[in-house]
């Protein structure tokens, strides 16, 4: 099989296999062919990465903060000479286009090692004068092994945005991606051993949910980051409140994006476009709640469906293609019983909506319009490309409607109306907001969810926060004073 890796995990700076554990067949999602299979973690494997992991973490967080980067930024550097190579494996593994990893995967992964890799050697803590020449300091200190679970959307990405900030603080860290998009974290381990890191330092065990499961109960674990849905985010924070451990949870979202009549429609258009079908939609910061004033509606809509038309689907590989297949079967059917709910509960289908007759799990990029609050498609994460339009007459209504829901990931606005537009990000219950542009999540910018959408944030310099701790220290400079 073309891709297939060494072995199955990557422990203590070696592929590791154990046949023992459940089959996993990865899926080329255009063609629906076999790539590789690998085996989910058996309790051995998990034993070994864990024991490994938290061998090597001590003397990794004692190597000053600038040798723990340069490790970083030279693996970021090899993540960076071997872009195309690395593109296709993540194309065969999710089945995005070509013309986007070769962009937005292995590039953003080393964007982050780079950026923590950066940062490493300024990690302090600070000097707290008190009276009388006494004084505190604090140390910051890394919290020990931490377990990163990984979405299928992104697997390199996560890969390394988790991994990142953890090794830059001085963390080890076990990695599980997600069962359907296991091959490209593998990569990621042997490439930092490549650029110097400590065997240990970043392991990668395959495995379904039960591996993820058993990683966050363990006594070992100091910390999970989780890229999940909302119910594995639920579940996984309660598992690892049993333990006290730090959590990040970066979740799913149905976020709002608001079309002002005032705003430029070429820019919405292509705001709208980029908020729901880059990735095939498998973006969890979608503006999948497109809300357009009435105003505008229908010369919106008119070059939504004139852009659409000039999507190039097909062959991933093929780097004019710019929409690919889904990344599972499963979760076309999902997407396609959602697109079944819109019409049946009346949505009005302005485009797409079927899959396409080819092999592999194609559907078409589809647009709802005339959609009510109430409606399914309106309420629930799709994870797939179906847009819904809704109307709106007045900000306050439309403000209300936006945040009425349980997700808080991401919200845009497009408008010209300066003052408005900061008005509306103001009033949004989302952690990541957007002027005039949807979905940017360059690393620099804290990036994550409020409400149910998450807890914590990745990227910028806060994701050093959430992967470290304070120790406080007071020290006296003059007797100690006691009552007898
Ligand atoms: P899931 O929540 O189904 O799975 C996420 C990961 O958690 C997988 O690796 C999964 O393993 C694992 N897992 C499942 N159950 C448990 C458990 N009980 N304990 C520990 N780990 C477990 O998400 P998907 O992979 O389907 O990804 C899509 C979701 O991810 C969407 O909701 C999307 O919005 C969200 N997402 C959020 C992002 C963000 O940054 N906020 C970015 C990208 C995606 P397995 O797959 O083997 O079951």
């Amino acid at each position: 099989m073309k891709f297939q890796p060494t072995a199955s995990h990557f422990i203590d700076g070696a592929y590791v296999e154990d046949t023992a554990g459940t089959p996993i067949d990865v899926i080329y999602p255009a063609t629906g062919e076999v790539i590789a299979r690998l085996h989910s973690a058996t309790p051995q494997i998990i034993e070994q990465a864990l024991t490994s992991a938290k061998r090597a973490q001590k003397a990794w967080a004692a190597m000053t903060g600038t040798e723990r980067g340069r490790v970083l930024r030279r693996a970021a550097d090899i993540m960076r000479e071997r872009n195309r190579e690395l593109s296709i494996l993540e194309t065969h593994d999710t089945g995005k286009p070509l013309q986007e990893t070769l962009v937005a995967d292995a590039t953003s992964g080393a964007d982050a090692l780079e950026y923590f890799g950066g940062l490493a050697g300024s990690l302090t803590g600070e000097h707290i004068p008190l009276g009388g020449g006494d004084f505190v300091y604090t140390i910051r200190e890394a919290l020990g092994v931490c377990v990163g679970i990984g979405a299928w959307n992104y697997p390199t990405q996560i890969a390394c945005w988790k991994g990142a900030p953890a090794l830059a603080c001085g963390n080890a860290m076990v990695f599980k991606p997600s069962e359907t998009t296991p091959l490209s974290a593998l990569k990621v381990a042997e490439i930092l051993i490549e650029a110097g890191a400590p065997k240990g330092i970043y392991n990668v065990v395959q495995g379904y949910g039960d591996v993820g499961a058993a990683l966050v109960t363990d006594p070992r674990v100091a910390k999970v980051s989780l890229t999940g849905s909302v119910p594995t985010g639920r579940k996984v924070y309660a598992a690892a409140a049993e333990g006290m451990k730090h959590v990040t949870m970066e979740l799913g979202g149905k976020s709002p994006l608001i079309v002002f009549d005032d705003a430029d429609i070429e820019n919405a258009v292509s705001g709208a476009i980029l908020g729901n079908f880059y990735s095939s939609g498998q973006v969890c910061s979608n503006g999948t709640r497109v809300f357009v004033q009435k105003g505008i509606k229908e010369a919106f809509l008119t070059r939504l469906t004139e852009r659409l038309a000039k999507v190039k689907i097909g062959d991933p590989m093929d780097e004019a293609v710019n929409f690919g297949p889904m990344v599972s079967e499963a979760q076309m059917n999902i997407v396609l019983g959602y697109i079944e709910k819109g019409k049946a509960e009346g949505a009005r289908l302005v485009h797409g909506g079927a899959r396409l007759d080819r092999e592999g799990f194609y559907l078409e990029p589809t647009v709802f319009a005339d959609v009510t609050d109430d409606m399914t498609i309106a309420r629930e994460e799709i994870f797939g490309p179906v847009m819904s339009v809704l109307d709106f007459e007045t900000e306050d209504e439309v403000m209300a409607r936006a945040n009425a829901t349980e997700f808080g990931l991401a919200a845009g606005v497009f408008t010209n109306d300066l003052t408005r537009a900061h008005r509306v990000v103001a009033g949004f219950e989302a952690g990541t907001c957007y002027i005039n542009t949807y979905n940017l999540a360059p690393v620099e910018a804290p990036f994550g969810g409020s409400k149910m959408s998450g807890v914590g944030r990745e990227n910028s310099k806060l994701a050093i926060n959430h992967f470290s701790e304070m120790k406080t220290v007071y020290v006296s400079m003059n007797d100690v004073e006691a009552p007898y």
